[in-house]
């Protein structure tokens, strides 16, 4: 990859990245089915029988803008997802990035990249509701008005000055995800993390200039408690699938991800990255599988 493949003028990137097997799956000397035979492409071998690990399918070959391998850093896949999207932001647009897959494929550990801006608020949505997880988890309400200007009403909003702020207040916010929780069966697996980055201009403090917004997706794994989840998924991917199509109808209110995210997909001036995360485990496998397919979904018609 060179400085000079980081697209800047695509409405809607998606890439993949394969996180390196973990000591688990290592010890349990799980096979790594997933290759990344070049920069833009991604191979699943999937098992042929299920008993002997050793037998593969034909290969299942699938194409991204990007396609990272273990070997790639945050900084190299900030590079180029996140990174080309902060000009948006300054031109007064929308910009998203989306970090995508089953759980424990590396959506957290993606979103810790890192930025400079002004400043920022950092929200969780679990079935349904919306929790400040800058503020001891505070439910919150969301308002939307006749214009269908939608506001998550009394959220933190923390002023930055430097990465290193920054960095914190998602360190904050993804303690406050996963420890202290205030019902039964939290998970932040099950939750989707929004965060998200204001920039306003000095002369008009109340109105936001451009916002950046980075999301930890709840894992995609079928679940029983899934219903909520997948709704929300297809409902983004068909928001996203529409950016830049003028007139169609989109499923903004199914699900609240979509609904406070809003203004992000049908502004003028909107961009969208989403990272799909692959675990490279043989147990993984249908998982991976899934997760390719919706990403394969939300590209450029
Ligand atoms: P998710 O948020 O999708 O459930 P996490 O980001 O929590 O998954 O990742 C699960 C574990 O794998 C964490 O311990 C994380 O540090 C590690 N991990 C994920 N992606 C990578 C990577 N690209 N390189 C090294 N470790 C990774
Ligand atoms: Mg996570």
């Amino acid at each position: 990859l060179s400085e000079h493949d980081a697209i800047e003028d695509h409405l809607i990137t998606v890439c993949v990245r394969k996180r390196p097997l973990n000591k688990r799956e290592a010890t349990r000397k799980e096979v790594d089915v997933i290759t990344i035979p070049s920069k833009n492409q991604l191979i699943v071998h999937e098992p042929k029988n299920k008993v002997d690990l050793t037998k593969y399918l034909e290969n299942q070959l699938f194409r991204f803008d990007y396609a990272f391998d273990e070997s790639c850093s945050n900084e190299m896949v900030y590079r180029y997802t996140a990174q080309p999207l902060i000009k948006t932001i300054f031109e007064g647009g929308f910009a998203t990035c989306f970090a995508y897959g089953q759980t424990g494929s590396g959506k957290t550990h993606t979103m810790g990249g890192d930025f400079n801006v002004v400043s920022a608020s950092f929200f969780e949505i679990y079935s349904g509701k919306v929790f400040d997880l800058l503020n001891n988890k505070a439910k919150l309400r969301i308002l939307e008005d006749g214009k269908q200007q939608v506001q998550v009403v009394g959220l933190t909003e923390i002023v930055v000055t430097n990465t290193d702020d920054v960095l914190k207040l998602i360190q904050k916010g993804n303690q406050a995800r996963t420890s202290g929780q205030t019902f039964a069966n939290s998970n932040s697996s099950r939750s989707h993390a929004v965060f998200q980055i204001f920039l306003r201009s000095n002369n008009n403090m109340t109105k936001i200039h451009g916002k950046f917004s980075l999301i930890d997706l709840a894992g995609n794994e079928r679940g029983m408690e899934g219903a909520e989840i997948n709704k929300s998924l297809l409902a983004l991917k068909e928001c996203i699938r529409a950016l830049g199509r003028k007139g169609a109808h989109l499923p903004f209110r199914v699900s609240k991800l979509t609904q406070v995210l809003r203004d992000s997909f049908v502004g003028s001036n909107s961009r969208t990255c989403m990272i799909a995360m692959i675990s490279p485990g043989v147990n993984s496998c249908e998982h991976s599988l899934n997760t390719l397919r919706y990403a394969d979904r939300v590209k450029e018609l």
